[in-house]
């Protein structure tokens, strides 16, 4: 029996509201989707924990022997800066106020994302396709629900049915909600709106003539609306049914309701097996978000420099401190959290070392409580992540795990007792759980990834600062880094290169 057999997994899925044993359209595989950030800022600690409880799943079901297609898109164009397709377009926005092209804005915080993920050891996705690179495949399926009567254009822009869709569908399948209700609810169109109904959404919005971001299309010149593009991306790569769509619990509605629709409309196949929502990192119980200005940035909490932070704290205390709270419940930062984390992280990285450097010496005269007690421990980590990725409980097996490895590192238990293929299997899994599953490194001051990654982040705000002509700021940044021995090197293209001394 494999291990994906052995321990099947159970998740929680959005669409029915309950736990279910996840059966993969393929067995073996695993199609996933998740939606990316929208690249028009630094992304913040809150954005962090979305990504990184999907990075969890996915580690998990690699551990388990699956073959992992994970799609993360990249969303550059089409976000609205409201989700009543009303606003500019959120890079559109950016790049008006900073005086950049658009795909300047693009570049800057995509790079941003990708240093955040790599320093909190969050696995790059398979696949990482952008919203600009699939316009074809967006305007081609808006043809499509056009031709189908599931969508309509007005003044160049065209917007999907959903009363119309509802006939024959169920337009609230995932969110509950009621589309009567949604129907009266909001602002009331007027004659200048598009729109037949307020429930409709844009498939295709049409560009005014100051709108920088704009595509040819039969409509006339414009741009995708947001959700359509990852009802294209996850088709295209995944297929018009796949395993797994994840995202933050604030995108359940509208934006994947919405994909639900589009997709179930254009192909006349559910596209999604189980639904993945995890929840919000909050501050005093408020969703962590720029917007109400209680977010931080992770290079802010690396060195303590916010108001609401009392000192710094490092990427995997962080880590930690996420993967102790189960991913489908809501988290509250604080500095007493994060400071018990710090703890915890360093009691299992401790450990972690230690078994590492603990050999087996080869005989035994076992004794059959012992091993079995260390046998019920590695199935325990198995079984609480194939319950819901229940990363909470595991950490508070590896804690259990943590203990034995301290016992028998001392000499407390001897490894004589302890079978050599048990002993093998106990290394293995805390090694495993930890690193693999969990991401949760050794984190030393000379971890090259994490002083690369810490570096890299630096320099793009010494870019930033640039840009924005605070040179007291970029020097700033560039001297105390010299002081610390970490030269930076101005490229002719702009890029920014570094040495160590
Ligand atoms: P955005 O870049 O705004 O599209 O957001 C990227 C991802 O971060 C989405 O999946 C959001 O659901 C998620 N997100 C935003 N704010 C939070 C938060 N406070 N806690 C957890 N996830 C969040
Ligand atoms: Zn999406």
């Amino acid at each position: 029996m494999n291990l994906s057999e052995q321990y099947p997994i159970h998740l929680s899925n959005s669409l029915s509201g309950k736990k279910e044993k996840f059966e993969p359209l393929v067995p073996g595989f695993v199609g996933m989707y998740v939606c990316g950030p929208t690249v028009y800022n630094y992304v913040h600690l809150g954005n962090t924990r979305t990504f990184l409880t999907f990075d969890t799943v996915s580690r998990y079901f690699r551990f388990l022997g699956y073959k992992v297609r994970y799609v993360r898109n990249i969303t550059d164009v089409g976000h609205l800066e409201s989700d009543a397709d009303e606003g500019e377009d959120k890079i559109g926005k950016k790049a008006r106020l900073e005086e950049l092209e658009p795909m300047e804005i693009v570049k800057r915080y995509t790079e941003d994302f990708h240093n955040v993920m790599r320093i909190f050891n969050i696995l790059p996705p398979s696949i990482e396709p952008s919203a600009t690179g699939h316009i074809v495949e967006q305007i081609n399926i808006t043809k499509k629900l056009i031709d189908l009567g599931l969508a309509y254009e007005t003044n160049g822009s065209v917007y999907f049915d959903v009363k119309k869709y509802n006939q024959s569908h169920h337009y609230g399948i995932l969110s509950g909600r009621n589309i009567d209700e949604l129907m009266e609810s909001g602002r009331d169109l007027d004659s200048q709106d598009e729109k037949r109904e307020k429930v409709d959404f844009a498939l295709w919005k049409k560009a005014s003539p100051a709108h920088i971001m704009r595509w040819p299309s039969p409509w006339g010149e414009g741009f995708p609306g947001w959700h359509i593009e990852c009802t294209v991306m996850s088709t295209k790569y995944l297929g018009e049914t796949f395993d797994i769509h994840g995202g933050g619990m604030d995108l359940k509605f509208p934006h994947h309701e919405c994909e639900i629709a589009q997709a179930t409309g254009a192909n006349g196949k559910t596209p999604v097996r189980y639904w993945l929502h995890s929840n919000m990192l909050t501050v005093n119980g408020q969703k962590m978000s720029k917007s109400l200005g209680n977010s931080f940035l992770p290079s802010e909490l690396f060195t303590g420099n916010h108001p609401m932070l009392e000192r710094g704290y490092t990427p995997m205390t962080v880590r930690f401190f996420m993967l102790q709270s189960h991913y489908s419940s809501t988290l509250d930062f604080s500095n007493e959290a994060l400071g018990a984390a710090e703890k915890g992280y360093k009691k299992l990285a401790n450990s972690l070392k230690l078994i590492k450097s603990i050999e087996h010496p080869g005989n035994a005269t076992p004794d059959k409580e012992l091993n079995e007690a260390l046998q019920t421990l590695v199935a325990d980590c198995y079984k609480n992540m194939s319950d819901d990725f229940n990363t909470a409980k595991t950490l508070a097996v590896l804690f259990e795990m943590s203990s034995r490895i301290n016992d028998m590192k001392s000499g407390n238990v001897s490894l004589n007792k302890i079978e050599p293929a048990v002993f093998e299997s106990f290394k293995k899994a805390y090694i495993g759980f930890m690193e693999d599953v969990l991401g949760l490194q050794e984190e030393t001051s000379s971890d090259d990834k994490l002083l690369d990654g810490t570096i890299r982040v630096l320099i793009e705000l010494r870019k930033k600062a640039r840009t924005d002509k605070n040179f007291a700021l970029s020097d700033k940044i560039r001297d105390d880094l010299k002081a610390i021995g970490v030269q930076l090197k101005d490229g002719k293209d702009g890029e920014i290169t570094y040495t160590i001394e």
